[in-house]
């Protein structure tokens, strides 16, 4: 398996102008690359590969000097991007019949790292990395790194340096917990589990809000290419990189909590960017970072050998869990209600975290039991799922709802 190491670097002023050109250069031979493809294409019909533009680099090394002074991996690695993005490229328009961006030259912004696929650096103990072409740069170990570094990333993110390993390793399993449990994903609360619980939804772009308007109001009221212009722009990138860093550590805590205690876990499949689509919605959704909370929970799960079983969304806020009815006019504001088949009240996120792991019936390994709901959280939302009741509804229901779906204890 492989596992990400980030840790900060210190280099001087001198380290940071040679990372800063290295970086640089890097995304003009970025972009000269797509010129290359473009024009091959046009004039030939024909695409060129990654191998043809490694010839082409191996021509320009002989005739550009200081292509010498960065390290082959790492351009070579500018090639596999251009590379990918190409493959992207071309996957987009196969899914899409036709319609795709293509791809886009890097702004001194977007470049942003540089890699050595395999060599070209050392880790010097106890707080050096020495990289090839570059020199010995300061770095803070702040946790030890348990496996084989594979690739070593050099990344700026607004005036900061970071170095990101690619390390392979072989997880230690520990037991897998027996519960599962059913999460729905949402703005109000950020999720609540089939067994009650809730987890506040922090909205951290939300409460940055207000700082980061004034500051962008700043950047545009300086004038272009200025050096005021320059600190404001630094100022809102690395507010902008709080709030993600914030989001993502609440993501690392919310998901690592989730699978050390729960072996099997049901969440929706959702589809994200359809969903960003409705402008109403799409900042709250962005704000919450979903998508990422999944990633983490989905290879934190794989890690620990858990399962993570994604369902259809389809109907999981508007059926009741204990009998199947449908509640057709649904609408976003309602949190609470009864279900006028089986009279259970409901709140409108736990019975829709109950119908997502109810959707797993069938899949379940033997070995995993759902757990209950607090009582505590029964009497919070009167919600009733004895298993000897729904039995009882589901002899009474069994008739006409055919979408009966409980598993009990
Ligand atoms: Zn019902």
């Amino acid at each position: 398996m492989l596992k990400t190491y980030k840790y900060r670097l210190y280099p001087t002023r001198k380290q940071t102008k040679e990372l800063d050109w290295t970086l640089e250069t890097c995304r003009i031979l970025y972009n000269s690359c797509l010129v290359d493809r473009n024009r091959h294409y046009e004039q030939t019909g024909k695409g060129l590969s990654r191998i043809d533009q490694q010839k082409l680099l191996v021509r320009d090394k002989k005739n550009i000097e200081y292509l010498t002074d960065i390290h082959s991996q790492v351009l070579q690695d500018v090639l596999f991007r251009v590379e990918k993005a190409y493959k992207a490229f071309f996957r987009r328009l196969k899914d899409r019949n036709g319609k795709a961006g293509y791809p886009r030259f890097k702004n001194i912004d977007r470049y942003d790292s540089i890699t050595y696929t395999q060599s070209g650096f050392k880790i010097i103990e106890p707080a050096k990395l020495a990289l090839s072409k570059i020199g010995c740069i300061k770095l803070k170990l702040h946790r030890n790194i348990n496996g084989a570094v594979k690739t070593c990333n050099i990344k700026k993110e607004a005036d900061k340096w970071y170095v990101c390993f690619s390390v392979e390793y072989e997880p230690v399993r520990k037991p897998i917990p027996a519960q599962q449990i059913g999460i729905d994903v949402g703005i109000k609360s950020f999720a609540v589990l089939s067994n009650g619980e809730e987890v506040d939804n922090p909205k951290y772009l939300v409460k940055s809000e207000e700082k980061l308007i004034k500051k962008q109001k700043r950047l545009s009221s300086k004038k272009k290419g200025s050096n005021n212009r320059k600190k404001a722009r630094m100022l809102v990138a690395k507010l902008h990189k709080k709030v993600s860093e914030q989001r993502r550590d609440f993501h690392h805590k919310v998901s690592r909590k989730i699978v050390d205690n729960h072996g099997y876990i049901a969440v929706e499949d959702l589809q994200i960017k359809n969903m960003v689509k409705n402008h109403n919605l799409a900042k709250s959704i962005n704000d919450a970072g979903w998508g990422q909370f999944l990633s983490f929970l989905t290879y934190k799960a794989e890690e620990a050998g858990c399962y993570v079983e994604k369902v259809n969304p389809r109907n999981t806020s508007k059926s009741c869990s204990i009998c199947g009815y449908v509640y057709k006019d649904m609408t976003l504001s309602v949190r609470n209600w009864v279900c006028p088949i089986c009279n259970t009240e409901h709140n409108r996120d736990i019975n829709a975290s109950i119908n997502i792991i109810n959707k797993t019936i069938g899949r379940v390994p033997a070995e995993f039991t759902l757990g209950e709901i607090s009582s505590m959280d029964m009497q919070k939302h009167a919600f009733c799922v004895a298993s000897s009741n729904a039995c009882a509804l589901k002899s009474i229901l069994s008739k006409n709802q055919e979408a009966c779906r409980f598993i009990g204890g």
